[in-house]
């Protein structure tokens, strides 16, 4: 096979790889950095606008994370902003915007949840996390409390940290400032095969062959594909948990997350504001199992299959998961959403509805163009879902599934990366200059 050598070949164009790209042609003394996408763009899938959230994630408003994860995650956003700090003006607000968010606790119930969450040390990780009542929340986030029953017991916390990011952009960004002289990207090659050869790795890509000492697979649902593909994580398997939208007219000053029930990685639906269109609310995303690796493409249901460990572990996890209370509600719900005729309106009694109380029927359409896919891992020893990324770590090789809240950490899991494929090179990363650009506090 071999054909043109590389030092490292990242496969994968979302925001991922292209961040690598971007650290190890800035930052290291690698010479030769090899992208490749299957699709004719950066960004195809969960990294465009379209298909995800658009925040930023913190950790401040995620109500399932434990104070460590919240600090991890807090540490890698600010990453992101940093770097987005050092574009130009014109740049930086196609990529970024500040945006108010909150996270939305209806009833006694949630109240509680938030109250005993708030004092169990985030007050302290996030000193402009601030606790608001219903009179606060009416000024800052009108539609929230217009309508509602008077009854009804709201509080909510507010962040200082609220940014929408079009990680689409930002991935653009990312390939458009990595060193041209040390990195080279190939659109609409598909990385077909992988196999080793002595030291080395090579690839088979519809645009020929390519070989490197190091590989990093940055293919979201397909990393384990490939890693198992050359015999890896035997034990691992993915569930694709994927994410659709509604949209209305603007009727949100900024986010309004919910309280997320704990152990659950995915999020509440929530509202968002969409930086690529000023005049639209986006509620979501939904939760569904389709048995496909890319939203809406069937023709990725047999790899699927392929990936997903039928033994009697995974089996065992997955009935686990499934059996339990609190997922399944929120599948059999989910599951609704979709149905004919009522899935809107059931989508508005317990969704929309609960953020804005006041929406109608006939504002709200479902973005059928719209959603992405979240590749949780199923951790068999604990038979149970994963929250956020992981990774697999070989001889020369890396593979990263990178469900919610991947994009706010793609810079942290890349520097990651830099270190260790630095490390197996035996080359060097010029930390000062990445401390002083991009870890600046740290
Ligand atoms: C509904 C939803 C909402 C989300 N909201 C947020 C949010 O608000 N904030 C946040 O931080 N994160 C969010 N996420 C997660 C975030 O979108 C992802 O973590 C992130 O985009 C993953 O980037 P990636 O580059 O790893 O994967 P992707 O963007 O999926 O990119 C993988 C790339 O690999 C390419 N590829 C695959 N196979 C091959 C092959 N054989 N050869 C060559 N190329 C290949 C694909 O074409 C694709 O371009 C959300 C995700 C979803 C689905």
């Amino acid at each position: 096979m071999a054909g043109e050598r590389f030092d490292v070949i990242i496969v994968g164009g979302g925001i991922t790889g292209t961040s690598l790209l971007y650290l190890l042609s800035n930052y290291t003394d690698i010479k030769k950095v090899l992208l490749i996408e299957k699709y004719d763009s950066l960004a195809p899938l969960n990294s465009s606008s379209r298909n995800n959230s658009q925040t930023l994630h913190f950790g401040d408003i995620e109500t399932n994370y434990t104070i460590s994860k919240a600090r991890e995650t807090k540490r890698a956003a600010e990453i992101v902003l940093r770097y987005t700090m050092g574009l130009a003006p014109a740049e930086r607000r196609r990529v970024i915007a500040k945006c108010q968010k909150m996270v939305l606790a209806v009833g006694e119930e949630e109240l509680e949840r938030m109250d005993k969450i708030y004092s169990r040390g985030m007050r302290e990780l996030f000193p402009g996390l601030k606790r608001i009542e219903k009179k606060e929340i009416a000024r800052v986030e009108p539609n929230v409390v217009k309508g509602r029953d008077p009854e009804e017991k709201i509080a909510a916390l507010l962040s200082d940290k609220g940014y929408m990011v079009d990680f689409g952009e930002l991935t653009r960004s990312f390939g458009k400032r990595a060193k041209k002289s040390k990195s080279r990207i190939i659109l609409n090659a598909k990385a077909l095969k992988i196999e080793r050869n002595g030291g080395e790795y090579e690839v088979a890509t519809t645009k020929g062959n390519f070989s490197s000492r190091f590989v990093v697979f940055a293919t979201g649902a397909y990393s384990l594909y490939f890693a198992k593909s050359l015999g890896y994580e035997k034990n691992l398997s993915v569930l694709s948990v994927a994410g659709n939208f509604y949209i209305s007219r603007r009727v949100l000053n900024g986010k309004v997350y919910r309280m997320q029930t704990e152990g659950i990685p995915f999020a509440a639906i929530h509202g968002d504001p969409d930086i690529t269109n000023p005049k639209i609310t986006r509620f979501g995303p939904t939760v569904t199992l389709p048995l496909q690796l890319e939203r809406h493409r069937n023709d990725t249901m047999l790899d699927y299959i392929k990936t997903f460990d039928f033994d009697v572990a995974t089996m065992a996890s997955l009935k686990r998961i499934l059996f339990n209370k609190d997922i399944q509600r929120i599948l059999l719900r989910n599951i609704s959403y979709y149905l004919p005729v009522v899935g809107k309106g059931l989508f508005l009694k317990n969704e929309a509805g609960k953020i804005v109380p006041s929406l109608h029927h006939e504002d709200l359409a479902f973005a059928s163009d719209q959603g992405g896919i979240r590749p949780q891992i199923i951790d068999e020893k604990k038979g149970s879902l994963v929250i956020g990324e992981s990774k697999i770590m070989e001889d020369g090789i890396i593979f990263n599934i990178t469900p919610s809240p991947g994009a706010s950490s793609s810079l942290a899991n890349s520097i990651q990366d830099v270190n260790k494929i630095a490390d197996y090179l035996d080359s060097s990363v010029d930390s000062g200059k990445l401390k002083k650009e991009l870890l600046k506090d740290y």
